[in-house]
């Protein structure tokens, strides 16, 4: 089944002489339970694409489908709905709340999208933790974790609702190479158990050997 399809995706920055056109025609199809990486030099657009796919930015022209929705179509209201049910983000500037344990952290955004917190909701978010690593940090505020160890609280509070996609921008990015081979584990392991299907931006060419696919973006277009 198809979970995305974009046709001929432009994004132009600002306008006149100093316009940055980032996007230009990007088409991309991805099946439901793909594990797929984002490559691509610096400045090639990966952030801006993961962002308008994430429902967080509109692109310039160009159409976009996900699960059947028509994304261009949509209101607000009806985007912040698709994008709580069924998107979930890992960025590089993870927003944790930092006076909230790595629990609450990973729980509190889908507890309060749901109006409650329940029982299963927390024996979700404890397992995800303890498959990052972080068996022993559950109950520390995320203010007293190393950078590594928040990036692993990001990814747990992404997969924390069982979106059908995740997008990620260099969630490895921060890591050692120990602690991000295991994110990328978890994330496989997700991937098959789940069937999530996962778009992940990376520089490290291990992640992306890990991932099904490769997909280069090169002129504000992709390949692969
Ligand atoms: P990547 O993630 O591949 O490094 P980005 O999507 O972050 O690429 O950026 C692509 C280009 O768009 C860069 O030239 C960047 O400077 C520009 N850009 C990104 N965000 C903005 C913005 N908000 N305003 C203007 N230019 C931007
Ligand atoms: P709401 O306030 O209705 O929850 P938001 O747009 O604030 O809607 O957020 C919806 C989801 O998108 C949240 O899970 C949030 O973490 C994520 N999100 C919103 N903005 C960003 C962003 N700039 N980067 C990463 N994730 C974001």
């Amino acid at each position: 089944t198809t979970l995305l399809e974009v046709r001929d995706l432009f994004k132009t920055y600002g306008a006149g002489d100093t316009a940055t056109r980032v996007l230009r025609g990007l088409s991309l199809h991805l099946e439901e339970g793909e594990l797929a990486a984002l490559l691509g030099p610096s400045g090639s657009g990966k952030s801006t694409l993961l962002t308008i796919l994430g429902t967080l930015m509109k692109p310039t022209s160009g159409s976009y489908t996900m699960l059947g929705q028509d994304m261009i179509a949509a209101n607000d209201a009806e985007l912040t709905e698709f994008r709580n049910a069924h998107i979930g983000f890992v960025f590089q500037f993870h927003n944790l709340l930092p006076d909230f344990t790595a629990l609450e952290n990973v729980v509190f955004p889908s507890a309060v999208r749901a109006g409650r917190e329940t029982p299963a909701a927390r024996a979700r978010g404890r397992d995800l933790l303890k498959r990052m690593g972080l068996a022993d940090r559950i109950d520390y505020p995320t203010a007293n974790l190393s950078g590594g160890q928040k990036q692993r609280v990001a990814v747990a509070r992404a997969l924390m609702n069982s979106p059908e996609l995740v997008l990620a921008d260099e969630p490895t990015g921060n890591l050692d190479r120990a602690s991000a081979t295991q994110v990328m584990e978890l994330l496989s392991e997700i991937n098959r158990e789940e069937g999530t299907t996962f778009l992940i931006s990376t520089h490290d060419e291990k992640i992306a050997a890990a991932c099904q696919r490769q997909i280069v973006v090169v002129d504000g277009n992709v390949t692969g």
